[in-house]
């Protein structure tokens, strides 16, 4: 089992324009383990993006304040590619296209990325694991011949950006706003392949606007973030409650004024 752990975490972003400095998060605590699905749910510009990059390294996102562990071990003076090596995974909200690469190169890459160089995945392996993955996700052989993210619609990048998850198979996935865009049918095929990876040895971190993908995707925990702190932490129902009241009802329940 792991365990990743967010501690008072404070970070400051600067702005590009003004060069001013703007504190995002205000002490963020969070505490999960594998064999765990947490979702975090906000209003728009609350720093749940921030959060999720700056547990995966962005060096953007400053921290001045806390720490991010993994299985007791600070992350935060590792690039990204040292905390996806130790098992930490981004799904982006807009995936880049990367000019010349097919996408199943680039997906043998990223997993061989991760591991030794003694421990590389073979080509018969490979093609293996990635056409069962292509079925779970109800994907067509030739997106993997395709050049990454090129031309891709929408709907295609997300479930792209899902079977490198499956892929890599990582020990917590930070899936930010999966559900964006997708139609119903998408959404679907999308959660199937994130509950495929369900087990002692998976965590994730879901963050999403609505709770819509929730039904599909069921969190045990649920945590609520506003102006840059969890404010509140429960269980799936605590996303049906606040489908109903909005994030209006929590604030005047709470108490707070952000
Ligand atoms: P959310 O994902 O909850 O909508 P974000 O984390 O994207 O919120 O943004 C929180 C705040 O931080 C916003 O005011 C946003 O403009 C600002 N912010 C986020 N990332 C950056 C960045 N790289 N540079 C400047 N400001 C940023
Ligand atoms: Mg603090
Ligand atoms: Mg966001």
């Amino acid at each position: 089992m792991s365990t990743l752990e967010v501690k008072d975490l404070h970070v400051e972003v600067s702005d590009e324009e003004s060069q001013e400095t703007k504190e995002i998060l205000k002490g963020v605590n969070l505490t999960m383990k594998t064999g765990e699905i947490h979702a975090i749910m906000g209003p728009n510009g609350t720093g749940k993006s921030t959060l999720s990059q700056t547990i995966m390294g962005q060096p953007a996102y400053h921290v001045t304040q806390g720490d991010i562990l993994l299985d007791g071990t600070s992350l935060i003076d590792m690039s990204v590619d040292e905390r996806a090596r130790r098992g930490l995974f981004l799904g982006m909200q807009y995936p880049a296209e990367i000019q010349g690469v097919t996408n199943a190169e680039f997906l043998r890459a990223a997993i061989n990325a991760r591991r030794a160089s003694d421990d590389q995945i073979s080509v018969m392996d490979f093609l293996k694991k990635l056409d069962k993955n292509l079925a779970l996700l109800d994907m067509s052989e030739s997106m993997t011949e395709r050049y990454l993210n090129e031309g891709f619609s929408g709907g295609e990048k997300k479930r792209n950006e899902i079977l490198q998850l499956l892929m890599i198979q990582p020990k917590f996935a930070l899936l930010d706003e999966i559900d964006s865009g997708l139609d119903i049918d998408a959404l679907k095929v999308v959660s199937k392949g994130v509950n495929s990876l369900r087990g002692k040895d998976f965590g994730s971190l879901i963050i999403t606007h609505y709770q819509r993908l929730l039904n599909y995707i069921v969190p045990d925990v649920v945590h609520v973030m506003m102006g840059g702190r969890i404010v509140k932490t429960g269980d799936a129902d605590l996303a049906k409650t606040l489908e109903k009241e909005g994030y209006a009802g929590l604030r005047d329940d709470l108490g707070i004024d952000v």
